[in-house]
Order: C-alpha cells, then structure tokens, then sequence
C-alpha cells in the first residue's frame, strides 16, 4: 500500500511539484505548521489529485460544487411536494422513552469508565459511538471525533428544528483529550456551532480541525486556530504525529447552512492511515463511483463508519 501511494503520487513541496516521487515515510523537512492552512502544500507533500484516475472536485459556472457523478440526481419538486403531502410517517422509532431504552440504551462511554486507559490500544483500535455520525476513534496513538453534536436539535436554534431521539452519552467536558475533529460537510446535523465553540473553548489550538474546502473562514469566525482545510484527496496530519495521515476524500451529497449558501463549502469523507490501522469516515453519502477509487488507494480499512437508514422516501434519499 505504502509502495503504491508512492509511485503513483507526483511530489509537491513548498513553491510547487518537484520531478520524481519520494517515499512517503521518508524524513521530513522541518516542522509542520499549526496554525491554519487554506492549502497543505506547506506541510505535506503528497497530493493525489494530481493522479490522472481520480474524480476531482468540480464547480459550476457560479463557483458552487456539484456531484461529478452519475449517480447524482437532483430530486423534481415534484417528488419533495409528493413526499410531504402524501408520505406516512414509516419511522419505527419507539415513541416512549422506556421502550427506546430498552431498543437502544444509552451507555456510558468507555472512556468516562476508564480514562487512564484512553488513547491505550496497542496495535488495535477502540471506537464509542456517540450517537448520529458523532464517532470517537482511538488508534495509532490518537483520538480523532467525527462530525461532533452534542446538542439537542440539529438547527441554528435550539427551540426548534429536528430533535435527536437519544440525548448525547456525553459532554464536551467529558471527552477525553481529542488530538483531531473531522468534519465531513455543513448540515446542521453534522456541523453544530455549539459543540465547535465548546470543544474549542475545551483545547484551543492544540485541537486540530480538518474540514473540507470553502469551510476555513466559518471555522475563524468560531475562534478555531488551528484549522486545516483540504480538497479532496488533499491530505495532512496531526503535528507530532506525521505517521498518521488523513485524507479528504469524495462522497456523493451536498451542502447548506443558509438560504443562499447550497453547496458553496465542500462535501467529503476522510480516510484516516496509520502505521497498525485505517478508519474510513463516509460522512452523509449515495452510493458513487468514488468508493471504488478510495478502496483502491487507500483500503481496506479496519473501521469503516458508514451512514445507513436515512433512505426514505427512496425517490429523494437514495442518491444522497
Ligand atoms: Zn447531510
């Protein structure tokens, strides 16, 4: 795996490609940078989208992303008029609170139960579910969270919008030290402003944030400071841990926070390659041809979070 991210990647070092290609763990040229970064060139040097066999990210004549793929459909409004007027709720969510604690009990991280052991896996890897596509992952001497929410609704308000089914298992003040969050694009039930200020105001600038291109100046507005923003198939690391590398990579769905704002931020998953394990993160995705370009670079995975069950109406959902 190492040999042919090697070969087939061209070098990109600081003011541009050098010729050749060296391999991927060889020695640095000095520190990486904390602070936050539009590009990653300075820091890293492998870049695939320089790769002929990869789809690129693309953006239409007003500077707004698209879905290069086929299997991207835009729903008629048509269908999103039928789908309200006639579509029955088909969610088998208990309604009562005892049955959801029976179906799906919320347990208490094992990180709150043993945090002397957090980030302690050897060559394995530990992975708590945090509820939605809220993922803790320990591996490689690192924990790294997925798209965090801990708050009630997933909306800019907190007195209305879609409300979670299950309360989070824990606070901000209860995770153990994360070294990384991935962001995997802008909904609200992926990107919450309260959960970033808090981890923020938790770690400050030792937290690194990689999050996909177009999102580095919201990050600012919220005080983040060391924040890395990557196309896809950009990739970077964690400072102190360049044995580690993450990867944004593509997934079929799209963006939206404001009225105007529809696809002005990029969408993506991550992969995440460490010397004893690779976690892959889909994010929110239909299924495309760019699943098969990241299994052939960077797979196979010992973790893979993957969205499922947001399906209906399948006329709407199914490719997103
Ligand atoms: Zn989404």
């Amino acid at each position: 795996m190492e040999d042919k991210v090697g070969q087939a990647t061209s070098l990109q070092a600081d003011g541009g490609a050098e010729a050749g290609a060296k391999p991927r763990d060889g020695p640095e040229e000095g520190p990486r940078k904390c602070s936050s970064s539009r590009s990653s060139r300075k820091s890293f040097r492998l870049d695939h989208r320089l790769e002929e066999d990869v789809t690129r990210s693309r953006r239409n004549l007003h500077g707004r992303f698209v879905n290069p793929w086929p299997t991207w459909t835009t729903p008629s409004f048509c269908a999103f008029l039928k789908f309200l007027m006639l579509e029955k709720n088909n969610s088998k969510v208990p309604s009562s609170k005892e049955v959801l604690d029976q179906e799906l009990p919320v347990l208490e991280p094992y990180f709150i139960q043993k945090p002397q052991e957090v980030g302690q896996t050897g060559t394995g890897l530990r992975v708590t579910w945090l509820g939605h596509a809220s993922v803790l992952v320990e591996m490689d001497d690192l924990v790294v969270l997925t798209d965090p929410v801990f708050s009630q609704r997933a909306s800019p308000v907190q007195f209305a919008g879609p409300k979670r089914f299950r309360g989070p298992p824990c606070s901000v003040a209860q995770l153990p030290k994360v070294h990384a969050v991935l962001i995997s694009h802008t909904h609200y039930d992926h990107l919450d402003a309260k959960s970033v200020t808090a981890l923020n105001v938790r770690f400050g600038g030792e937290l690194r944030w990689f999050v996909p291109l177009g999102l580095l100046d919201w990050m600012q507005r919220f005080g983040c400071e060391n924040v890395i923003e990557l196309d896809w198939w950009e990739e970077n690391c964690v400072p102190g841990h360049d044995e580690v590398t993450f990867v944004f990579t593509p997934c079929q769905h799209w963006c939206k926070r404001t009225p105007l704002d529809d696809n002005r931020v990029l969408w993506g998953s991550w992969a995440v390659l460490g010397p004893s394990n690779r976690f892959f993160f889909a994010g929110d995705t239909g299924y495309c041809a760019a699943f098969q370009e990241i299994g052939k670079r960077f797979g196979p995975f010992d973790l893979a979070a993957v969205p499922i069950g947001a399906y209906l109406p399948r006329c709407i959902m199914a490719s997103r």
